[in-house]
């Protein structure tokens, strides 16, 4: 079968197209017929050599994936052939391969993927929705009637944030850097969205929050955006570090003087327990209609390449995929 690999850790164009030997699966794991594979910032991280993830050479990269039950291994009774699954396993103790034509993983790190979503919605479930909830629900405890920023809302993670907000009564002002990525945001379930390319675009936040300001923050830069985060922040409110390329400098006391809490998340650190919770939510979500996964791009999977500079790129619009 065809499979993306990586044979030395550097830039994007040091993946290849090669042909690897088909899986099998052993006790307990199920192979899939991957349909769709969700591509993810941390892919190009772990590509790169950055990330604390650092596999043996040569790897085939990718955590996210939807697909089509192949074979079952023995002692395997929650799937059969036939089933369609997303991998929901994500990172911690499923990281990787999922940039090929078939996947074999544990059973247990696949759920079933609902008739009226897509397997390129699938492959948008595992990294993103499921940090999504993590952050806003589990990490941030958000409440019905709180108020809610989304900064960075036009890509995976903000879209489902979303999402998730308007399926539990939380209302929100999200941002993004492009006209598309704003109307995006817009039809998504933001009350008020904020250009977060334009000088000044925090200024209105206190009014569009009755003067209080946000009582949750979901931060996809912190690097940039932590110090203001902690100037516009609520009195008690929560501000959830999702994503972050680099160090900042901040002032404390807005911290102090507000009570406020700066909440770490990496979606591996998720405890069994509380992944079951967040993919049962999901599925409910799903299952609703009130979780739709943004498929703003599809390429083939032979130009994961262009894949890797595409989820980079400012001007996000959901989900980028690949097809094999
Ligand atoms: P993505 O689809 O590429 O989206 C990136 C988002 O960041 C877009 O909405 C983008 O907006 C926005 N952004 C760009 N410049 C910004 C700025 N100055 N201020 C605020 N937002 C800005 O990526 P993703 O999959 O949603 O992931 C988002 C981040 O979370 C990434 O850094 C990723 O590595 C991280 N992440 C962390 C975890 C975890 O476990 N902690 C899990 C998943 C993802 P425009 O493109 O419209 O400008």
């Amino acid at each position: 079968m065809k499979a993306v690999r990586v044979h030395e850790f550097g830039d994007a164009d040091t993946m290849r197209y090669e042909d690897v030997a088909e899986p099998t699966a052993g006790p307990g794991q199920i192979v899939i017929k991957v349909e769709a594979i969700g591509v993810n910032p941390v892919d190009t991280y772990i590509r790169a050599g950055v990330h604390l993830i650092r596999p043996e050479l040569p790897f085939t990269p990718g955590s996210d994936a939807a697909g089509v039950v192949l074979a079952v291994g023995n002692g395997v009774s929650s799937f059969k052939a036939g089933d369609r699954v997303y991998a929901a396993g994500s990172l911690g103790d499923a990281w990787g391969d999922c940039y090929a034509e078939q996947l074999v993983r544990r059973a247990e790190q696949f759920r079933l993927l609902p008739d009226n979503v897509s397997f390129a919605q699938g492959a948008a479930l595992g990294i993103p929705y499921g940090t999504a909830y993590r952050a806003l629900i589990q990490r941030g405890a958000a409440k019905a009637g709180e108020t809610l920023l989304v900064h960075g809302a036009s890509g995976a993670v903000g879209t489902a944030a979303l999402q998730i907000a308007a399926g539990n009564g939380i209302a929100a002002i999200g941002t993004a850097g492009s006209e598309r990525g704003l109307a995006l945001i817009r039809e998504h379930g933001a009350a008020h969205v904020l250009d977060h390319t334009k000088a000044g675009y925090l200024d209105t936040v206190a009014a569009l929050t009755g003067g209080k300001g946000p009582d949750i923050i979901l931060e996809m830069l912190a690097n940039v955006n932590l110090a203001r985060d902690m100037e516009i922040a609520a009195k008690y409110g929560r501000i959830v570090v999702i994503g972050n390329r680099g160090p900042v400098e901040i002032n404390p006391r807005e911290a102090m003087m507000k009570d406020l809490d700066i909440i770490g998340i990496a979606l591996p650190n998720t405890p069994p327990d509380d992944m079951a919770t967040i993919h049962a939510a999901l599925g409910k979500g799903l299952a609703n209609g009130s979780l739709k996964p943004v498929i703003g791009k599809e390429l083939p999977l032979a130009e994961a390449i262009e894949s890797h500079h595409a989820v980079m790129r400012p001007g996000a619009y959901g989900k980028i995929v690949l097809i094999p």
